[in-house]
């Protein structure tokens, strides 16, 4: 980046904040550069989709603050502690850390296949023991926590008057909307666990109050602290997360330090349902990234999730995959056709440029442009941007559809003024229309297709297998074919091909792909 560049310069970024409950314009506490921490997953199984909506919604906000010129630091966590994640690990009787790392791997397949960026830092909560353990002393320093019998440290929230400031809520309303515990070591009903004693059998990390680990809602703050500092500026999470998670996160941050805001904006995302339910790990009745990505594409993922505005529901179903793929397949065939165009000439983007030519139909990319970065300024309004990108569309249809060999340099700077539009107006920040045009086409015919014969009806949607499903049933059938029981074997693979599922034996052992 240009060390010169003047920050004034910055694009004006208007953001829904959840703190004030108002839109406002950002204004970062460092001009020029911006501090932004979002609530990655808890690591103790496939994500689901809704899942892949909070980290791509953290993706795109990531690639436009650094489109407009900022200078991001991005933390994105993992949660790699948590009763969950220790249930998960006698289920399978293994160590809780060994489960900790699949799952990071497992999530990091999923975010490289949608084609996330990199955050600058990501991070886990055991990596943080010592930075947590200060903050939790600072807390009990200042009176913010106490530590009760057996080595538990609780916050106490009658000391944070300010409880509530982000949900919007009294305290009384917040008490009266959790599960009161009979016996109680609390003060309040609402203090919530800093450091959790272990339990036999359990992982433990040595603490001033005896061996234990860290409560969830620590991690954040610490891990905030440690890479972006006191106060950052932007922090992102679904809306689920609002209390208690981010609620107690602000009470931690400032009762710590006695320093606020420890956050300027704070940006939620809606939930995504199936039929009607809140997706979420704990109901197990969701659909895991892998199952749509296998099914699918990466493509389709981004655009689906992303289409929508981030602070609307989404309501999952097939009808909104075959809206996706469509609409895709609008923005590659137009591109296709734009290239073609370009090919007959055989001229670049620059060439033409260069040599003067301009037309109206480039005015009116150069128009959408703007138009476009209006609408992703204004709190992230994907719907709009992707309304003037088929104005757009519909106009290179209308007007740029005479045969190649009538092309003019004019129509010809258009079609690559539009894919510029696509690639970097549109690409570079939803993440989709990067590919090439014709293989796109192939794919997403391939997938209407699909759609279209039944095959996915969103029955079969939700009753595609997990990949803990798949792979248990490859392991019973190895099993069965071990104990020479073929017929055994021989039903377990029929069963996986008609629910889509196709196996191979090979030298390393058995594969699977989805039909
Ligand atoms: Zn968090």
């Amino acid at each position: 980046m240009n060390p010169a560049r003047s920050f004034q310069s910055i694009r004006q970024i208007r953001l829904t904040n959840t703190l004030s409950g108002k839109k406002e314009l950002l204004e970062t506490l460092q001009p020029g550069k911006l501090s932004f921490y979002s609530c990655g997953p808890t690591v103790y199984g496939l994500i689901h989709i809704g899942n892949l909506r909070g980290g791509l919604v953290a993706d795109m906000f990531f690639r436009y603050f650094q489109r407009v010129g900022y200078e991001v630091i991005y933390v994105r966590n993992y949660t790699d502690i948590d009763d969950k994640i220790i249930q998960r690990a006698r289920d399978e009787n293994i160590q809780s850390e060994e489960i900790a790392k699949k799952y990071t791997q497992e999530v990091e397949k999923d975010y490289a296949w949608v084609g996330m960026l990199e955050p600058t830092h990501k991070t886990k909560a055991t990596e943080h023991i010592p930075e947590i353990i200060l903050m939790i002393e600072q807390m009990i320093h200042r009176g913010n926590a106490y530590v009760v019998e057996g080595g538990e440290v609780l916050y106490a929230i009658d000391q944070f008057p300010l409880y509530g400031k982000l949900s919007h809520k009294k305290l009384d309303d917040l008490i009266s909307g959790i599960r009161v515990e009979v016996n109680s070591k609390k003060r309040n009903p609402l203090d919530f666990i800093l450091w959790k004693p272990a339990k036999p059998e359990e992982p433990y990390w040595e603490s001033p109050w005896g061996p234990g680990r860290p409560g969830w809602h620590i991690e954040c703050s610490a891990m905030a602290r440690k890479w972006l500092g006191d106060c950052i500026d932007v922090h992102h999470g679904g809306e689920d997360l609002i209390f208690p998670h981010h609620e107690n996160e602000i009470a931690q941050s400032e009762g710590a330090l006695g320093k606020a805001p420890f956050v300027k904006v704070w940006l939620h995302h809606a939930f995504l349902t199936l039929s009607e339910k809140k997706m979420s790990k704990s109901l197990g009745n969701g659909l895991t990234a892998r199952d749509f990505l296998s099914r699918f594409s990466g493509e389709v993922a981004r655009y689906l999730l992303l289409s929508i505005h981030y602070r609307s529901i989404i309501n999952f179903s097939s009808d909104l995959i075959a809206q996706a793929v469509s609409n895709l397949q609008r923005i590659y065939e137009a591109k296709a056709r734009a290239q073609d165009l370009l090919c007959s000439l055989g001229k670049s983007r620059s060439d033409l440029r260069a040599e003067g030519i301009w037309g109206e139909f480039a005015a009116s990319c150069e128009k959408a442009r703007s138009v476009m970065d209006e609408h992703f300024a204004n709190d992230f309004n994907t719907p709009a941007v992707l309304g003037e990108l088929f104005t757009l569309i519909r106009e290179f249809n209308r007007t740029l559809a005479e045969p190649l060999a009538q092309a003019t340099p004019s129509a010809i700077l258009g079609a690559s003024e539009l894919i510029g539009v696509i690639e970097e107006d549109l690409g570079g920040i939803l993440g989709v229309g990067r590919l090439e045009a014709k293989h796109a086409l192939e794919d997403l015919a391939r997938m209407k297709v699909s759609l279209s014969g039944g095959e996915t009806s969103e029955t079969e949607v939700k009753n595609l297998l997990t990949e803990e499903e798949i792979l248990a049933a490859i392991e019973a059938r190895a099993v069965a074919r071990k104990l020479k029981d073929y017929a055994a074997a021989d039903a377990i693979r029929k069963d996986l091909e008609r629910k889509g599922v196709l196996i191979q034996d090979g030298p390393v052992g058995t594969s699977w792909v989805y039909q």
